[in-house]
């Protein structure tokens, strides 16, 4: 957390929400501090140095005070505007759905080196759904964004197809595996052996894949193809354009989000529950050892 009154960071705004009569509270993602909240001041005045500078979901530079309960936002810079992503109902959604994984499981005023990785990734999610489905000349900040989709490929159709529900996918592996929190893919979490090219098994509870042996009798785990441990392997580790390169049919899909959603319902219990602990036990704490 920054000792000085006045600091530095790049940020991407996660949430906002208007107060008083001009000004709004930013929920900011850093990569140095974790989750911080500011209060741009008279934002929504026409006049303001800081309108348009601090859009949902648009990656920023911004010079933060350290107010009494909030921090301030005393200026900020655009440096990805991620239009699109304001512009097109799924891609909105999808960003949303981004920035929210980031928020339920980000911490504030965390400066742990899981925070880096947690900003690349919500920056890469969110440059690729701005791309996606759009063939445009690169674009200085600032100019408007002249978007000419391929005649085979709308943006609406590249938003709602496969390679959308792919790239949210690999963003709730990469957010799981930057907290170490990602499902086993590699090894049968109950015998440890490593996994054949055959039908295994995927369990929240236990924490990731099963081989067929171990799964039987198993009433947690729910089966999964080889093609689709193999693309969450890919999702998880390369670049987010992995997800416009796989090709899975409709059965595969489903399981992969099946998978994941109910390992995310299991993980933030956990992570909550974890972090309610630690809260209760650093509560109890006499005041000076608790770093207040
Ligand atoms: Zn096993």
């Amino acid at each position: 957390m920054p000792t000085e009154r006045i600091y530095r960071t790049h940020a991407v705004v996660l949430r906002r929400h208007n107060i008083g009569e001009a000004d709004r509270v930013l929920t900011l993602f850093t990569p140095t501090y974790g989750k911080v909240r500011a209060v741009a001041k008279g934002v929504r005045r026409m006049k303001s140095r800081l309108a348009g500078h601090v859009e949902l979901f648009s990656r920023v530079d911004v010079l933060l005070a350290h107010g009494r309960s909030l921090d301030i936002v005393t200026q900020a810079e655009v440096r990805d505007p991620f239009r699109a992503l304001r512009g097109d109902l799924w891609k909105a959604a999808y960003a949303s759905y981004v920035a929210e994984l980031v928020d339920r499981f980000a911490e504030e005023r965390h400066d742990g080196p899981e925070s880096r990785i947690l900003f690349d990734v919500l920056v890469g999610a969110l440059g690729y759904f701005d791309r996606l489905g759009i063939v445009a000349p690169a674009v200085a900040d600032g100019a408007p964004a002249v978007a000419v989709p391929p005649p085979e490929v709308s943006a609406p159709d590249a938003a709602t197809g496969p390679a959308a529900r792919l790239a949210a996918r690999a963003a709730e592996l990469k957010v799981l595996g930057a907290l170490g929190y990602a499902p086993e893919l590699y090894v049968c979490v109950r015998c440890m052996e490593r996994l054949e090219p055959v039908e295994n098994a995927i369990s929240a509870s236990a924490g990731g894949t099963l081989c067929p042996r171990c799964a039987r009798g198993d009433g947690t785990c729910r089966h999964i193809s080889v093609s689709s441990i193999k693309a969450m392997r890919l999702l998880r580790t390369e670049p987010f354009a992995i997800a416009s390169r796989l090709r899975l049919d409709d059965r595969d899909l489903r399981d992969i989000e099946l998978a994941l959603r109910a390992h995310l319902a299991v993980t933030l219990e956990r992570s909550l529950r974890t972090t309610d602990v630690l809260d209760r036990l650093r509560a109890a704490l006499p005041r000076d050892s608790a770093g207040e």
